[in-house]
């Protein structure tokens, strides 16, 4: 997907940020972490990302509702939105 690093959008996911690097790969470690029982599919993953995307409660990749950052927190399969989008 394009990097938004320098578009002023607050509305962006940690993989779109610049300077997030170290965020990104505590992502990856988590995904790594969890069983393939315990983690969302993939397409349930990007579904509730562009649910995410789509919030008004989504400010530079945190949750406003929750303060989560909407990559980690939409990794496992039993997280639900604070708001109950997902
Ligand atoms: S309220 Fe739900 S949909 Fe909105 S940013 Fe938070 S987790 Fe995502």
């Amino acid at each position: 997907m394009e990097n938004n690093a320098n578009s002023g959008c607050k509305r962006c996911l940690l993989y779109e940020m610049a300077g997030k690097d170290d965020v990104i790969a505590q992502v990856e470690k988590t995904r790594k972490l969890l069983s393939e029982d315990e983690r969302a599919t993939d397409e349930e993953y990007k579904k509730r990302l562009a649910t995410c995307k789509d919030c008004d409660k989504l400010i530079d990749a945190t949750c406003l509702k929750c303060g989560c950052y909407v990559e980690i927190r939409a990794l496992s399969k039993g997280a639900r939105c604070p708001a109950k989008k997902w």
